[in-house]
């Protein structure tokens, strides 16, 4: 706990990121042979010398990354009494105390979004991978009743799902891993704010069916990886209405603005869904591994996941009354991923989150105002706390070119950082998110000098 305090003062003092090399980092590992054992103290000093000098530190009020903010205090505890206390909750009778304050959450984040919480279900996940996973495994089981007993080959056509371009690629592994394939996934063209583009979307989805496919779901994003952006939600849901489809909406990091009461409305049409995915990781501040996975079908997930099996305790209690959490998800012996999130909630509240979020998003607006001030310019019109840029002073300054070196050069210094991307595969831009708590206008004014340096340096003609 004292190595983790002092971690959690000095990070602001470090690199944000390293320059390792991995020859190096191998060596010193290969210092250590387990014939012998190591005392305690000095199995953690080489650890704590490994995380200090070879991480990129997400924690550093300077990291303007993904959405990799640093962890709350009670996160690390609730990280610490789950390692010590270790309960169980594939069964419920195992851990009464765990699954029921997980269920417990389940309602309430099920209520913020606009779910009727006594009517909803969910199960927390390793992240939003794993719910958008869940997400296409319960749309096919809601979609196809006879799939979960004879899968993909008893059904009568191909059935595909639609994804903005923008989308999270999550879907595609989740597409393969459940043996559609990745042509199942149709990549829907995003509108000149790279949100899902409606008439795309429907002109597909018209296409398809003259073909005999079999459409049986969509996956809104609410805030895109790459710039934030939130898709038509509303529209989305009548499309999905009209036409029976399973509406998902991927809202892993900008759901954190259900929780503050004069954004909601950016994400109205979320209460729609069938099911929702929501990162606690992310912009809440809660150490990973924290998704949830949420759906207004109280029954979907049994129907997709239910199995039997001998060695099952029985529980003492009507099973009607209980969950047992093995047949909620994917996962069988399940580490108690709710805590985590409980205790960081518990202590914030509502409002200490909603300060926070609200905090982060006038920073990143002047963020935007700095950038403009000093020759960059915003190329997307999110509302959510990322920008995405590109430089105005060179001539070669949109260039994919000029903008990789420029990041590679602020990373590089140590002094902030930032990512590089490409905006619907055709807008090279730079991107600095501000989801960090600690981040403060001070780092908004370090990363602005480091960009302005980076320029300075960066060849001008590109590479
Ligand atoms: C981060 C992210 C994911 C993936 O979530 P993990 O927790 O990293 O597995 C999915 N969708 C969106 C929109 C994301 O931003």
């Amino acid at each position: 706990m004292r190595a983790v305090e002092s971690y959690v003062t000095a990070v602001e003092t470090l690199r944000v990121s390293p320059g390792s090399d991995p020859a190096i980092l191998r060596r010193s590992l290969e210092e250590l042979d387990f014939d012998h054992p190591t005392d305690p103290e000095d199995a953690l000093e080489l650890i704590l010398g490994m995380f200090e000098e070879h991480q990129t530190h997400t924690a550093s009020p300077r990291y303007f990354g993904l959405f990799d903010p640093a962890t709350a205090t009670m996160g690390v505890v609730a990280e610490t009494l789950v390692a010590a206390f270790n309960p169980q909750l594939a069964v419920w009778r195992q851990s009464p105390a765990a699954v029921e304050i997980e269920q417990f959450m389940m309602g309430v984040f099920a209520g913020k979004f606009g779910f009727d919480a006594a009517r909803a279900a969910g199960s927390f996940t390793s992240g939003g991978s794993e719910a958008n996973h869940t997400a296409v495994l319960a749309a096919l089981a809601h979609a196809f009743p006879e799939w979960p007993a004879h899968g993909l080959r008893a059904l009568s056509s191909q059935p595909v799902l639609y994804i903005s371009a923008e989308g999270h690629h999550s879907i595609m592994k989740a597409a393969r891993a459940c043996g559609l394939g990745l042509t199942a996934v149709r990549e829907i063209a995003v509108d000149p704010h790279f949100r899902l583009d409606i008439d795309a979307l429907s002109e597909q989805l018209a296409r398809d069916k003259a073909e005999g496919l079999l459409p049986f779901m969509i996956v809104g994003t609410a805030g895109t990886t790459n710039a934030g952006m939130i898709d038509p939600l509303a529209q989305l849901a009548d499309i999905a209405a009209r036409e029976r489809m399973w509406l998902h909406v991927d809202a892993a990091w900008g759901g954190a603005i259900a929780l503050v009461p004069e954004m909601r409305h950016l994400i109205a049409g979320i209460e729609r869904a069938d099911s929702i995915t929501f990162d606690p990781h992310k912009w809440l501040s809660v150490p990973r591994g924290a998704g949830l996975f949420l759906t207004r079908h109280r029954d979907i997930l049994a129907r997709t996941f239910q199995v039997s099996a001998t060695y099952v305790p029985d529980n003492n209690v009507a099973s009607s009354e209980v969950l047992d959490l093995f047949s909620h998800s994917m996962q069988w012996s399940r580490r108690f991923t709710g805590l985590k999130t409980f205790m960081t909630l518990a202590v914030a509240g509502w409002d200490g989150y909603a300060a926070v979020i609200r905090r982060n998003t006038v920073l990143s607006r002047y963020l935007r105002d700095r950038l403009e001030g000093d020759g960059w310019s915003v190329v997307n019109d999110g509302d959510l706390a990322v920008l995405c840029f590109i430089d105005t002073v060179n001539e070669c300054g949109a260039s994919a070119e000029f903008l990789r070196s420029v990041r590679e050069s602020v990373v590089s210094s140590g002094a902030a950082w930032i990512s590089y991307t490409c905006l619907a595969g055709r807008v090279p831009a730079l991107r600095a998110c501000v989801v960090n708590f600690r981040t403060a206008e001070k780092d908004v004014d370090a990363l602005i000098e480091a960009l302005h340096h980076a320029r300075e340096g960066a060849n001008p003609r590109g590479r």
